[in-house]
């Protein structure tokens, strides 16, 4: 029951409406018997500085930030964890005692944590990561820091060096990322291909085997193509919906400083 006690967390973004964030949230809120409720905010871009205003005018639990806004949220919080100085990204906001914002990256730290689930030791692989958005930055960083030998390689060859710099990666050419993966334990599809009814591969099927661990970030489907032929070459397979959950999850450890109730939160998206 909401109550003039009930604080508030949410996300910001525009789009948002589509976002699973509430559902991850708020079975997250449940499970752990707080009196908190996580709503969207739908925030034009141009607009993240009055909404970290709200934050500290609401006193919000915290903020979660999509897109457009994690690079102004990054320039405007009063300190940033590693990862998120090294991309210039916040997806996570933290208000603190004192009042300033700490500002966290945790698709990366998220995005081990779903390999770790899926009984996959990602300490020193050997990977390759396809696209040079925001998400391949973030698990690209993320591989580098466990030791591991990070390629990136995306179809706008500026973008790949950009984003593999940034992330300490190495960029390899869109044409050679087949032997890319060959080389590689470890393949990323960290484009948008595979979403949503696209039937296109991110990659020929030809470059993995049973040798590989191969993970998709799009979690709509749950399965994509690309997994499916990947599977069929009797490569392992992780699919998005663990990074979704394990993003989420860091969020609700930090601000309510409780392990977070992955079960509950996954159950609540994976219908
Ligand atoms: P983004 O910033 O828009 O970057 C997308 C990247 O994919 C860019 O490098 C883009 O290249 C490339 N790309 C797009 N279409 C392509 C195509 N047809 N062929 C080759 N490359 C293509 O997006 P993002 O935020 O990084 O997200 C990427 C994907 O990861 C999305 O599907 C998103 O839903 C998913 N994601 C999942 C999670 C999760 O928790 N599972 C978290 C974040 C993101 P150009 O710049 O040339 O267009």
């Amino acid at each position: 029951m909401i109550s003039a006690a009930t604080r508030v967390a949410g996300v910001i973004g525009d789009p948002v409406r589509h976002s699973l964030s509430p559902r991850l949230h708020n079975a997250a809120y449940r499970a752990l018997g707080l009196d908190w409720v996580y709503v969207a905010f739908e925030v034009a871009d141009g607009d993240a500085a009055a909404a970290l205003d709200a934050v500290r005018a609401f006193g919000l639990v915290g903020l979660s930030v999509t897109m457009p806004h994690k690079t102004a949220v990054a320039e405007r919080c009063d300190e940033l964890t590693p990862a998120a100085a090294a991309l210039r990204s916040v997806n996570t906001v933290t208000p603190l005692d004192d009042g300033r914002l700490a500002g966290d990256s945790t698709d990366g730290a998220g995005f081990l944590r779903s390999l770790a689930d899926a009984g996959v030791d990602s300490s020193g692989v050997t990977a390759l990561v396809l696209g040079a958005g925001g998400a391949a930055r973030a698990v690209a960083l993320a591989l580098g820091g466990t030791g591991g030998r990070v390629s990136l390689s995306a179809r706008r060859a500026p973008a790949a060096e950009a984003a593999a710099a940034l992330a300490g990666a190495t960029a390899v050419a869109w044409d050679d990322r087949a032997d890319a993966a060959h080389a590689a334990g470890l393949v990323v599809n960290a484009t948008p291909i595979g979403m949503g009814g696209d039937d296109a591969l991110p990659l020929p099927v030809d470059a993995v085997g049973a040798d590989h661990v191969v993970a998709d970030l799009v979690y709509e489907p749950r399965t994509t193509p690309w997994l499916t032929a990947a599977r069929s070459r009797g490569a392992r397979t992780v699919g998005g919906l663990g990074m979704l959950v394990h993003q989420a999850a860091l969020q609700v450890e930090r601000w309510s400083d409780r392990p977070a109730p992955i079960d509950a939160m996954r159950a609540a998206v994976e219908v």
